[in-house]
């Protein structure tokens, strides 16, 4: 905001139209707005996604979570991340100070989870079927298939399907996307080079990511015993909370799991 940037709310998105050097985004009002770039930062539904065509999701993930207050559980909870209860997914119970956020997650068949579903698993675990304030949303994932074309027009967190399938966690990948992309546009600005290459650059790493983590989430998911029995394992547990807690990203986790630093300090610790 220091920088200039103001912030409107437009009722929605009739075209955008690449030009030369820049681009116009018409709204459903008629208003034009004219940019030298733009960045499509809008979500899972992205309109700046369908309108340019720019990346082409194959699914979406999903996932739907609500609130049971305190005094209507009947039964306590810890902390827990339940895999198994969906399929590829897992239900979630995180207790707050005076309520409990319930959950339920899939990278698979969306047609799984609903309310009822998410309900009958609360009762199931907490002893009451009340859960209030229910919201479920699809979750942009397969990003690691987005190569951008525009040199005008990019896209970043959910719009280009950036969130992690395993865990279906987006934010970090969002602000990190669009941090990219304000850092290779700057640097193309400056130096007159072509932003889609620098943008390609940007991301390379969140694609790579991604990419293991669909890789990680597809073994994961298909040999759940295997997968239960190895997060049970006091070594890797504790590496990959360390990891997770360093902000580091899975495919760092992984790469720290294999290497000799690490195989010394498991050893140390044992
Ligand atoms: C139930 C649930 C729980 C989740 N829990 C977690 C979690 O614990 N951790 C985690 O990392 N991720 C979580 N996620 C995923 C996470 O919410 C998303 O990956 C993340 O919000 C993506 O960020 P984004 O900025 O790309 O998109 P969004 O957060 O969807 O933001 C896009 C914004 O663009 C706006 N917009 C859309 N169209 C227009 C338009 N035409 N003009 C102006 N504005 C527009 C939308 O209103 C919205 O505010 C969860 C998702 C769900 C559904």
């Amino acid at each position: 905001m220091r920088q200039g940037a103001e912030f409107e709310v437009i009722p929605g998105i009739q075209s955008i139209d690449q030009e030369k050097d820049s681009v116009a985004l018409t709204d459903s009002r008629g208003q034009v707005y004219r940019g030298r770039y733009l960045i499509g930062a809008d979500g899972v539904h992205s309109q700046v996604r369908k309108i340019t065509g720019e990346f082409k999701p194959t699914h979406t993930a999903f996932a739907t979570e609500g609130i049971v207050p305190l005094e209507k559980c009947q039964s306590g909870s810890e902390f827990t991340f339940d895999y198994g209860v969906v399929q590829n997914g897992y239900g979630w119970l995180i207790p707050k100070h005076d309520h409990v956020n319930v959950g339920l997650y899939t990278c698979g068949d969306s047609r799984q989870i609903c309310k009822a579903g998410l309900r009958e698993y609360t009762e199931k675990n907490l002893g009451t079927g009340t859960v209030e304030h229910i919201v479920g949303f699809p979750i942009g994932i397969g990003g690691d298939a987005y190569v951008p074309r525009s040199s005008l027009v990019f896209l970043v967190g959910d719009a280009t399907g950036f969130a992690d399938p395993l865990l279906g966690e987006g934010i970090h990948n969002a602000i990190k996307s669009g941090q990219a992309a304000a850092t290779a546009l700057i640097a193309a600005i400056q130096s007159g080079a072509d932003a889609n290459l620098a943008y390609r650059a940007a991301i390379e790493d969140i694609r790579q990511d991604i990419c293991n983590c669909r890789k990680i989430s597809y073994l994961f998911y298909n040999q759940l015993s295997m997968s239960y029995a190895l997060l049970k394992s006091r070594h890797f547990q504790s590496r990959l909370l360390k990891g997770f807690a360093q902000g580091m990203t899975m495919t760092e986790i992984r790469q720290a799991f294999f290497s000799r630093n690490f195989l010394s300090v498991s050893k140390t610790e044992h």
